[in-house]
């Protein structure tokens, strides 16, 4: 085990890492000229080598390095604040088993962390410390932590240690994927903060290469489901559209045919019969917006819920002003613009009556949705 000191290099090598930190540095403010310049500060990001780990930051612009100690324990330096627990090397997901307790759900984080702590601290999620506070609770997030803002590792990290004590209080975190997780996988930068472009680069990564097998978050990421039935209420990112209805019949081959095609390339997985339809743009899961779209009618979807078996279907990817019920309670939609950095709200399913929990921490009922409001992407 060593202390936290400049990732050591030959001086040729050290002056070139250097010169590359400097020309980043440069770079990001460029990017980020329109805002206030701000510190670039991220991590930890954590790899498996030679039997062991090594933790990686970049603070102020800087290579910090450190060999994970024996007992896993990851000490702050700059990015995620708190110590963290490195999960134990598994590609079974330990969930726990859902009987009839608490569910809260929250979607499209997209990199805003301050925001979701504000909004899971308020509503008692968390504490004043972000240490998990509520119980058995079973916290669902339906996809799309990743890419737009330039907090997303703040966010994966929080995610994985809070599943780590809610599994311990007999709850759960479930976090599902979306199309921007599948996207960064798989080498679609195009909604990626710059700030991970000069990161990635800082370490000697590739963007996906963050998120490899070889790293902890990714490792995590990785294993994560996309599908998800709790109770009677069925989780996911976009939708399922009635000609896709098969795959949420068979949750679990439909969420490892996801595990096994993650990673690979838009072309790649497009293009190969057995999984264009995970990934079409328009309806596979992860990207269907035919709930509100006027594709379905209240009465399509009474069949689809009916078929399933559900009573309803919870889903993020299609921004609303509010966590919205659509379709006479039977679609519930959560996505209620984290993205924009200025508000959100948490869905709640408790004794099967639904509320919306708000940034002041005061619970709501929720509105039916208005059907000519439209959506934003
Ligand atoms: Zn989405």
């Amino acid at each position: 085990m060593d202390n936290a000191r400049p990732h050591r290099a030959n001086p040729t090598r050290r002056l070139a890492r250097l010169l590359l930190g400097l020309l980043a540095i440069q770079a990001f403010v460029a990017l980020a000229a329109e805002g206030p310049t701000v510190p670039l500060d991220d991590g930890p990001h954590v790899f498996h080598a030679n039997g062991g780990m090594r933790a990686f930051w970049v603070c102020n612009g800087l290579v910090l390095s450190e060999g994970v100690p024996p007992e896993g324990i990851v000490t702050p330096r700059c990015g995620y604040p708190h110590p963290l627990a490195m999960p134990p090397r598994t590609t079974i997901d330990d969930a726990t088993p859902y009987r009839d307790g608490r569910i809260v759900a929250v979607s499209d984080i997209h990199g805003q962390y301050g925001l979701l702590l504000r909004l899971l601290r308020a509503n008692g999620i968390i504490d004043a410390g972000d240490g998990w506070a509520a119980g058995s609770t079973h916290m669902v997030v339906a996809g799309d932590v990743m890419d737009r803002g330039d907090r997303v590792t703040e966010a994966l990290w929080l995610l994985l240690d809070l599943q780590r004590q809610a599994r311990r209080a007999g709850g759960d975190v479930h976090f599902l994927l979306g199309n921007h997780e599948t996207m960064v996988l798989g080498g679609d930068l195009r909604y990626v903060n710059p700030k991970y472009a000069v990161v990635a680069r800082l370490l000697g990564r590739s963007v996906p290469g963050l998120y490899a097998r070889d790293s902890v978050l990714g490792e995590w990421i990785y294993a994560r489901p996309v599908l998800l039935k709790l109770g009677d209420t069925l989780f996911l990112h976009g939708g399922i559209a009635p000609d896709e209805l098969e795959l949420a019949l068979r949750i679990d081959e439909t969420n490892a045919a996801y595990r096994a095609s993650l990673g690979k390339p838009k072309n790649e997985v497009r293009a190969d019969p057995a999984t264009a339809r995970l990934y079409d743009g328009k309806q596979s899961p992860i990207w269907y917006r035919g709930y509100f779209d006027g594709r379905m009618t209240p009465e399509d979807v009474r069949a689809l819920t009916g078929r399933l078996g559900v009573a309803r279907i919870v889903v993020g990817h299609t921004t609303q002003k509010h966590v919205s019920s659509l379709h006479g309670g039977r679609v519930i939609a959560i996505d209620g613009g984290i993205k924009n950095g200025e508000s959100g709200e948490l869905l709640f399913i408790e004794d099967g009556k639904l509320s919306r929990g708000l940034l002041d921490g005061s619970r709501t009922s929720l509105p039916e949705f208005p059907a000519a409001s439209g959506y934003e992407d």
